[in-house]
Formats: C-alpha cells, sequence, structure tokens
C-alpha cells in the first residue's frame, strides 16, 4: 500500500452546481440503509443540500483487511457552510448513528468525510480537503467518478489513478 503524506492534493475539474462532495462508508448492519439514513440526516436541517449520488458500491475492506465488506457511495452537495461546519456536519451524523470508534480503519456503521469542496485546499490538524487518501482508494474514486468525472488530483485523473491501485473490488450494488 503506498504511504499518503499527508497533504492535501492539488486538485481541478471540481464538477459546477455542488459546493462539496461527501463521502460515506459502512460495513455494519444494514449497510444500504445506513447510507440512506446518512444521506436523510445530512439534509435534513435544509443548509446542506444533496444534488448528487453516486451508485452504491460493494467493496473490499481496506488498511484493516481481517473484516466484513464495506458498501461505499458519493454525494454532491450544495451549502454554504464553511469547511469546518460542514465537517461537523459530518461528524453529527457519525455521532447521531451511535458510531463507536475502536480501532484505527475497523468496522463502523457510517463514516462520512468531506473529500474536496472546489477548489479549496485545506491542511489543517483537524482538516484536510482535498482528503489525503482520495488516491488511494478505489472504494472512493470509483463512486467519486460517478459525480465527478473531470477530477484531477495532482494532476492525475480519476482514470488513471485507478489505473494504478485497480478497482476490481468495488462492484456495484445494482450489477447484474
Ligand atoms: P475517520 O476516522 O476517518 O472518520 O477520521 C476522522 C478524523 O479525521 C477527524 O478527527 C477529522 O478531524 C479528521 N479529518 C481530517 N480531514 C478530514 C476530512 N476531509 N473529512 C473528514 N474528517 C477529516
Amino acid at each position: 500500500m503506498k504511504k499518503s503524506s499527508g497533504a492535501a492534493p492539488a486538485i481541478s475539474g471540481f464538477p459546477p452546481g455542488c459546493d462539496a462532495i461527501i463521502a460515506l462508508g459502512t460495513n455494519m448492519g444494514d449497510r444500504v440503509l445506513n447510507i440512506e439514513r446518512a444521506i436523510e440526516i445530512l439534509g435534513r436541517a435544509g443548509d446542506i443540500d444533496v444534488v448528487s449520488r453516486s451508485r452504491l458500491y460493494r467493496t473490499a475492506p481496506w488498511g484493516v483487511i481481517d473484516q466484513d465488506w464495506f458498501v461505499n457511495a458519493c454525494v454532491g452537495v450544495r451549502t454554504t457552510l464553511s469547511p469546518h461546519e460542514l465537517l461537523g456536519r459530518c461528524q453529527a451524523v457519525e455521532n447521531e448513528m451511535g458510531r463507536v470508534r475502536t480501532r484505527h480503519w475497523g468496522p463502523r456503521i457510517i463514516d462520512v468525510d468531506i473529500l474536496a469542496m472546489g477548489a479549496s485546499c485545506i491542511n489543517l490538524p483537524d482538516l484536510v480537503v482535498p482528503h489525503p487518501l482520495i488516491a488511494e482508494r478505489s472504494f472512493v474514486l470509483v463512486p467519486l467518478r460517478d459525480i465527478a468525472p473531470n477530477i484531477a488530483l495532482d494532476g492525475q485523473s480519476i482514470d488513471e489513478l485507478l489505473k494504478a491501485v485497480g478497482g476490481d473490488d468495488v462492484v456495484p450494488l445494482d450489477h447484474r
């Protein structure tokens, strides 16, 4: 596994019509329901408007691999919240859904991360945007491509990044 520097990559090609892209993942309980519930909670206060959604993907665990499979997805949102306000709302979704932090990268009922906010580049101890691990995670790149196919990170397109990491372990749930 390639080691991330932990710094935000440069981003281009952010899709018009949304302000932020959020990644969702879950590998406990009814995973599809967990994703739907997280999206519903995100939009509930009215200051985050979910305007685009990727397909849902069944994905292999990453990092800590002796755990159950995940469902992953991405959503595009319109919002005037600041990056830290949006981070707070992502964490509020995790808390409301009862996420218990056991081991790093371990099983979780829901994980809600900010992937990108327009062309913003943020490198703070508690918030890095674009998320520094996007390029290494096929389970993020594949759903991200559904809603933001023109994004490039540090000059590399999503397809180029996927060629490097492989995307075979990311299968659409509606795949027949
Ligand atoms: P995780 O265990 O993946 O949910 O990571 C949560 C931690 O990552 C929190 O302490 C956040 O402050 C931090 N963090 C840094 N950048 C981001 C980001 N882009 N989206 C969500 N959490 C982030």
